[in-house]
């Protein structure tokens, strides 16, 4: 099943998969350096990884995403252990 193969996989399913997320990724990137200063929704953590901006205001928000999602995921491994004990 394509959805089950994630990662090493080379199957055509993935690779095709691959080469589009690739794409995308480079289109992203080449369209945030384009992004002006003033049409950046600064103070969010999109602001920092969509628009590459790193003022104070995005840098901070970034952060704050980068916390909660640690302890997210901290919070879910630790659900998970629990629940297979
Ligand atoms: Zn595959
Ligand atoms: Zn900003």
């Amino acid at each position: 099943m394509a959805s089950y193969c994630h990662g090493a996989c080379r199957c055509d399913d993935c690779r095709r998969a691959n080469t589009l997320y690739h794409r995308e990724l480079r289109k992203r990137l080449r369209a945030r350096i384009g992004t002006p200063y003033e049409a950046v929704p600064h103070g969010t953590a999109g602001g920092y990884a969509n628009h590459g901006c790193r003022c104070r205001d995005c840098s901070e928000a970034h952060r704050q995403a980068m916390v909660s999602s640690y302890a997210k995921r901290k919070a879910r491994s630790g659900a998970q252990r629990k629940n297979s004990r």
